[in-house]
């Protein structure tokens, strides 16, 4: 038997007359997604993706590998036969026999959609018909409509039939690359990988830029964050890491400012750098892995002030997230256990006693004063590294 991927995409059937455009963005994200699988064809007909790779391809990896691309409701592991009934009827027969084998199911129900509205049978009948000859075949299996172990969905096009029983769910979203590119601040934390993965799903390419504060952070502290980099770029390609060191700047805001403004004033320096690193790499936002109320730096006030360093828009998808979901949610997307290895960050280096929960923007601008944050700025920028990570 034939065996096919079906892949079926949840909100891009919404698109209007964007459609196409969305269908060929996604079409182009699995082929890369496939690249190093051996593909003997892959088309797109009637809203859905057809995969065949060769034989010798594990299951598996071909899933998992479908399964990281954004716009994706699920996925199906099919028999493709011809739209035929006997030929539907003796696929979907064998079919079974297998899963009979390999999970012993004893009930089960036939549910047939049939896109190609000219097939002499209308989809109950189709149910029915499959159901009776699967019954005839084989041996102790009963019909259960209502809570079958196993559903037996058939897919009747106008040449070729799919028969599958699983749907495996995808991600949803958008494909990669339908709606611009982010400048993700990256730390080595739980949040902000997550973040970056969650605007990566509605369609935003990322790019990042991580602050360290070397040689106070080590090295280790630095290959933690491309690790992470890595697995997200498992999902949005290939992905351009800005390295940019702050311990200068931390050293003057601690020489020159209030204690208690340190975290705050060097959140904003983050901020301004990020948006000239973006202005530059054709960023259309900002994104960071703030979550209200998690800690002292992102009260609604801090956050208010943080937001008052840049112009350009900040998005926070995390903004109303617990953090035991997004610590669920990091583990299923897998960065979690990486996130958690213990290396310092530039920020718990100059961890004031007492940081500020309610800073006002205008004494906080008071306090920048005492800096030349221009120069700051730019001398910090001379010294960025740049690095690219490959998924
Ligand atoms: P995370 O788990 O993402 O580190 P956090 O809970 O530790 O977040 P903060 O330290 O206040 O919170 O950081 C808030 C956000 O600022 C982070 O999610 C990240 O987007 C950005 N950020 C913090 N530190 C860095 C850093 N060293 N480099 C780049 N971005 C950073
Ligand atoms: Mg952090």
């Amino acid at each position: 038997m034939k065996k096919v991927y079906i892949v079926k995409y949840g909100e891009i059937a919404l698109k209007g007359q964007n459609k196409p455009y969305f269908e060929r963005m996604l079409l182009g994200r699995i082929k890369s997604a496939l690249k190093s699988i051996s593909v003997v064809e892959m088309y797109r007909s009637d809203g859905v993706i057809y995969v065949e790779a060769a034989e010798s391809e594990s299951e598996d990896i071909v899933l998992s590998q479908i399964r990281k691309v954004f716009g994706i409701a699920y996925i199906s592991v099919a028999y493709e036969t011809v739209s035929y009934i006997d030929k539907i009827s003796d696929t979907a027969l064998e079919y079974i026999k297998n899963l009979m084998i390999q999970k012993n199911i004893r009930t089960f129900k036939v549910d047939t959609r049939r896109g190609y509205k000219q097939f002499p049978l209308k989809s109950p009948e189709i149910s029915s018909y499959v159901g009776g000859r699967i019954l005839k075949g084989t041996n102790g299996l009963t019909v259960d409509v209502h809570n079958p172990e196993c559903t037996i969905y058939i897919d009747v096009r106008k040449d070729k039939s799919y028969i599958y029983s699983e749907k495996i769910q995808g991600y949803g979203g958008l494909p990669l690359g339908t709606n611009g590119k982010g400048l993700l601040l990256l730390s080595g934390g739980i949040d902000s990988p997550l973040a970056g993965w969650m605007m990566a799903k509605r369609g935003m390419e990322i790019e990042a830029v991580h602050f360290h504060s070397y040689p106070f952070t080590s090295e280790r502290a630095k290959e933690k964050v491309m690790d992470l980099a890595k697995i997200i770029s498992e999902y949005c390609g290939r992905i351009k890491v800005h390295h940019i060191n702050l311990l200068n700047i931390q050293q003057q805001i601690a020489e020159k400012c209030p204690e208690n403004e340190l975290t705050i004033i060097s959140r904003r320096f983050m901020m301004k750098i990020a948006e000239k690193i973006a202005l530059l790499n054709n960023c259309d936002a900002l994104i960071t892995g703030e979550s209200i109320g998690q800690v002292a730096s992102q009260t609604i006030q801090g956050l208010v002030v943080t937001d008052a360093a840049v112009n350009m828009i900040v998005m926070r998808p995390l903004i109303a997230i617990d953090k035991v979901d997004i610590m669920d949610k990091a583990k299923e997307i897998g960065t979690y256990e990486i996130s958690i290895l213990p290396y310092e960050d530039c920020c718990t280096v100059f961890l004031p006693k007492h940081p500020t929960t309610k800073p006002r923007l205008e004494k906080i601008e008071a306090s920048e004063k005492a800096l030349d944050v221009e120069k700051l700025i730019n001398e910090a920028m001379e010294g960025m590294e740049t690095t690219t990570v490959n998924p």
